[in-house]
């Protein structure tokens, strides 16, 4: 048994097998065939059995995480089906007499290079997907498990973890999430909170741990290799009161979510995609706070159409019934990639060209989205926030364009809700200047992630700042003080939608600032409901 110290992401207790989700660079043995039909007719076999499985991913990849997501499956199906590529493999066993995995190899290492020299970041994205592909095949002819679908659930161990990886994973089949890199404020740590998943990054994770029995102690931050039976039975028990704390907490369902001296505020959830509005639901909330629909925009190879985009807002804000769902329109840029977009490598992406800024910069894709938002409202209570706002400017043009937007609908005919217009506070510049930006907008809702990067100049993805990043500085809480103040100075409605906002210990100091709203992950909405109805509201003096 061997122990590893890491830092928890998601409380909880999972026991069960390690997958190591990452490139193993297995070395393919080349040998010498004699009959060339066979080996060709091995690798057709192979190819199409990759495809069948792909197939299959995808429809799963669908039901669970969305169309958007599981496009990438797709992807991998068309590329491996392309002539080029078998071709490649074909002449090889033919003209060198060598076995289908060697030749598979060379045209996947082959192809992979050919894309990572092209120009355009599109193609050169796809270099990564041509290896994936070959290995697949070569899963196949080898007969070694896929590594990207698991029939047992498994704790999932990796060096690190993309978004975009994260989202594809089956997440009944996921246990929990360890990583050696990761920050806590990352998007994929957001994931594991919103799939309810524990997780622990920092942890030294290794290649060879894969197959092994583990547990992930997410509430000490332990990770255990190899238990004895013992701490296998210590552990199980303290599952066992996770579960008992948890259906607890289910008798909070229904109740408000009122303080001590009778403050009612908003409890909302944020979501990630269509598949996250069940959890929101089940855990009660009052609404969502966050939509972040860049997840639409990511794991694809286009655009999404506007008519994509309506469905899936359609299908969110009927399911909500008649609850408020803010969307968040695109704040792509920093960790959150979509290649197709072409967007230049940079220095510094989260100081970038991102969110508002491509918005701003490329009114067409802003367009497209904002129509098919305000068509969708006319299916439930739909609100819009925007992302990134530095200046009123930004604030003044964007009104603009909504308002544009609407008036063509109104020609069109189409029928749209009653929309209400906020911003995201997730930068300084805004937070000093909310006073202005208050009389512009409905609402502020407070990206303590975004705002706590920039206010300490600290990078929200690096793993080496974990012990610098302090989300409770008194620079922050300051700042959300005075946008609460300047917000309800010009009644503008003021809500937590950062990470913060899940922070039960500061629940009552944000309800002593007179915040309106927080939104948080689906898993939090019970236990900040519990805070919030033992919190009293109103400041003590002295
Ligand atoms: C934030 O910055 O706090 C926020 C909610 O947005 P995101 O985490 O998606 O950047
Ligand atoms: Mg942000």
């Amino acid at each position: 048994m061997q122990k590893f110290s890491g830092k928890t992401i998601f409380k909880g207790v999972a026991i069960g097998k390690v997958m190591f989700y990452g490139k193993k660079e297995e070395t393919v043995k080349r040998y010498k065939i004699e009959d060339t039909e066979k080996e060709i007719r091995r690798f057709e076999d192979a190819k199409a059995q990759a495809i069948e499985d792909l197939n299959r991913l995808h429809d799963d990849a669908v039901k669970k995480v969305g169309e958007e997501n599981a496009a990438i499956f797709e992807v991998h199906a068309m590329l491996l089906d392309d002539e080029d590529f078998g071709d490649s493999v074909r002449n090889s066993i033919e003209t060198q007499k060598i076995n289908a995995e060697y030749a598979t190899a060379i045209a996947g290492d082959n192809f992979s290079k050919m894309f990572a020299e092209m120009e355009d970041d599109y193609f050169r994205g796809r270099a990564a997907d041509m290896k994936d592909i070959a290995e697949r095949v070569i899963n196949v002819l080898t007969g070694a498990s896929d590594r990207a679908s698991f029939d047992e659930p498994v704790i999932i161990a990796a060096d690190d973890l993309l978004p975009s990886q994260t989202v594809q994973l089956d997440k009944d089949k996921v246990l929990a999430f360890v990583t050696r890199k990761g920050s806590s404020n990352s998007h994929t740590a957001i994931l594991a909170r919103t799939m309810n998943i524990p997780a622990l990054i920092g942890v030294p994770v290794e290649e060879d741990w894969d197959g092994h029995q583990a547990i992930v102690d997410a509430h000490s931050g332990t990770f255990i290799l190899d238990p004895d039976a013992e701490t296998l039975k210590a552990q199980a028990e303290i599952q066992r009161k996770d579960e008992e704390a948890r259906r607890l907490l289910q008798e909070l369902k229904g109740r408000e979510n009122t303080t001590l001296d009778g403050k009612t505020i908003n409890l909302y959830a944020n979501i990630g995609n269509l598949g996250d509005v069940g959890a929101v639901l089940s855990n009660d909330g009052g609404g969502i706070g966050l939509f972040r629909s860049e997840f639409i925009y990511i794991g694809r190879d286009e655009l999404p159409t506007e008519e994509e985009q309506f469905q899936i807002y359609k299908s969110v804000a009927e399911t909500m019934a008649g609850k408020k769902v803010i969307i968040r329109t695109l704040d792509i840029g920093a960790d959150k990639k979509a290649d197709y977009l072409h967007l230049d490598k940079e220095d510094n992406p989260a100081l970038g060209f991102r969110a508002i800024r491509i918005c701003l910069a490329r009114p067409e894709i802003f367009e497209t989205q904002l129509r098919a938002i305000y068509r969708a409202s006319a299916f439930g209570t739909v609100s819009i926030m925007y992302p990134m706002i530095t200046s009123v400017e930004e604030v003044k043009k964007i009104k603009e364009i909504s308002a544009g937007v609407r008036e063509k609908l109104a020609k069109a005919n189409i029928p749209i809700g009653r929309v209400e217009e906020g911003i995201m506070i997730e930068t300084p510049a805004a937070a000093v200047i909310s006073d202005e930006l208050a009389q512009l907008v409905d609402f502020f809702s407070i990206g303590t992630n975004d705002l706590t990067q920039y206010t300490l100049a600290m990078d929200r993805q690096n793993a080496k700042l974990e012990n610098f990043y302090n989300p409770h500085h008194e620079a922050i809480l300051r700042l959300i003080n005075l946008v609460v103040q300047n917000g309800h100075a010009h009644d503008t409605w003021v809500g937590i939608c950062g990470e913060l906002g899940a922070d039960t210990t500061l629940t009552e100091t944000f309800l002593q600032m007179g915040v309106d709203e927080l939104s948080v992950s689906p898993s939090m909405i019970l236990p900040v409901r519990k805070q919030i109805r033992s919190s009293i509201a109103k400041k003590q003096e002295g």
